[in-house]
Order: C-alpha cells, then structure tokens, then sequence
C-alpha cells in the first residue's frame, strides 16, 4: 500500500521511541509527512533518520506534553504551515511509579496523569477542527488493559488511561456522523522502555518489538478505515 497516505500530514506524538517511533516510520513509509514530537531530540531524529530511509518525510517537534501553552499551539501551527492535519496518534506515555494508591506522591501523579489524559484532552481540543476539515480526518489514542483491569500497585496509570478511554468514547460519540474516525488501541506487551520499567525482571527477548502493534495501529488511521469509537486490542 505505498503511498496510500500520499497528501496526508500526521501528528504522532511519544514519536522519540518505541511505540509512537514505530508508528510514525509505518506512516511515513505509506506517504504521510509526519510531525513527530517527544521531548528527546535524538531520539526525535533517530525516527526521522528511519522515517527517510523509508522513503517518507517528517518535521521534528520538540515538545514537553506537560506544558499547555505549547501544546494548544500545536495543531494550529501545523495547519498554519501545512493547511491540513488528517491523522492525530497519541502514544506518548508515562508509566509512573507502581506503588499503593494510599501512596502514589503527588508529582508522580500530576505527571501521569498530564501526559497519557490532559495531553489527550487538549489534543482532541487542538486537533478536532483540522480533523474534521479533512475528508478521512483519523484520531487513534493508546491505552492500556490495566484501563479495565485495575491491579494493585498499578493505580495511576490504570486510572490515566481509564479517564483517557472515557474521554475518547466520549468523544467519539460527538463527532459520530461526521467523516472523523476515532478509536482506541491497546497494543498488548511490546519491548520498550515503559515495559523494562515495569517489569525489571523480564527478559526483553521474551517481548515483541512494537513493529507489530504499529503496524495494526496505522491500519486504522487508513482513509478506508471504518472502525469508530472501539477499542482495538493487540495480541
Ligand atoms: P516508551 O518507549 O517509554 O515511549 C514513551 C514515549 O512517550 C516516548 O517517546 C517519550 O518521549 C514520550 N513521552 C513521555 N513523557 C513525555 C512528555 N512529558 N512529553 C512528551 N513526550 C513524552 O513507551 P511505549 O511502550 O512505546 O509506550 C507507548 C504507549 O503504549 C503508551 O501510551 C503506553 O501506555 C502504551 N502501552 C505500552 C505497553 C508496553 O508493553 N510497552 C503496553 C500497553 C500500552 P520523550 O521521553 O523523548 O519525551
């Protein structure tokens, strides 16, 4: 399918590293420019390094979701520059720390909760107007089973991504009969650095690259792409 996202220009956010880097390297290589942002540039270049070799483009942005301003002025800047914005991913995270919720510090879950639900509100906020300018405008947020299945230590990011879920559905719901698409996508376990955070013991052999989930993500941000207001999971 090269090229079936030809034309088409694509925020992806947590684009630094795994999940949101295999992403935006699949997106790229069918023809999308991707604006890929995190806060590590080198790792924001690394992906567009990969991003070329597939034969794609990108525009690197450098951007801390924990800062508002700056994040509201995200969409406006891209459809400032390139006239449209049609595929909004959002799959940055941030595990926290796992720890009793009679515990959990106020710090680790002030920043919880900023990256993976109020970035995601205030992208959906940003982003809807551009999205729904576009006539396949695709909007996929990244979750987690830990949304649905609470398990101890687990609260703040259980909890995150369970405001996230409810956010997004809502959402759903409200743009329903127009041509925007929004869905949820729970990749499953992947071999990157939030899950050797998580789970320290395990051998990372034992874990698939995110390639795979990436690639089923993206099939939902595809023109001919359906599927609204679900939650997809990847296993
Ligand atoms: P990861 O490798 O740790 O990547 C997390 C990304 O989020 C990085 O690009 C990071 O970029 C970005 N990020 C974190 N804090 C940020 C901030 N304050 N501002 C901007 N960007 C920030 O984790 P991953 O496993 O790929 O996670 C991707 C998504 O998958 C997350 O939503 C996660 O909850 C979900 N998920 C993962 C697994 C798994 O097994 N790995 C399972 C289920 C769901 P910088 O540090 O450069 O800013």
């Amino acid at each position: 399918m090269p090229g079936v996202l030809s034309g088409r220009v694509a925020l992806v956010t947590g684009a630094s590293r795994g999940l949101g880097a295999a992403v935006a390297i699949v997106l790229g290589r069918l023809g999308a420019h991707v604006v890929i942002t995190a806060r590590t540039q080198g790792g924001l270049e690394d992906t567009d390094d990969a991003i070329r070799a597939a034969g794609g483009t990108a525009t690197l942005l450098p951007l801390d979701l924990r800062e508002p301003e700056k994040l509201d002025s995200v969409a406006p800047s891209i459809f400032a520059r390139f006239g449209r914005l049609d595929i909004l991913v959002h799959a940055a995270g941030v595990l926290g720390k796992l720890t009793p919720v009679s515990h959990a510090l106020a710090p680790d879950r002030t920043e919880v909760l900023a990256v993976n639900t109020i970035a995601a509100w205030r992208l959906i906020q940003g982003c809807e107007a551009p999205l729904r300018q576009s006539d396949a405008g695709r909007a996929v947020f990244v979750t987690d089973i830990r949304a649905s299945v609470p398990l101890a230590y687990w609260g703040p990011y259980g909890a995150s991504k369970a405001a996230t879920e409810n956010l997004v559905l809502t959402w759903a719901g409200e743009v329903a009969t127009t041509q925007l698409r929004v869905n949820l996508f729970d990749p499953g376990p992947m071999r990157t650095r939030l899950r050797a955070a998580a789970f320290p013991g395990e051998d990372p052999a034992s874990v698939p690259t995110p390639d795979s989930a990436a690639a089923a993500l993206v099939a939902l941000c595809l023109p001919a792409e359906t599927r609204h207001g679900e939650i997809m999971r990847h296993r």
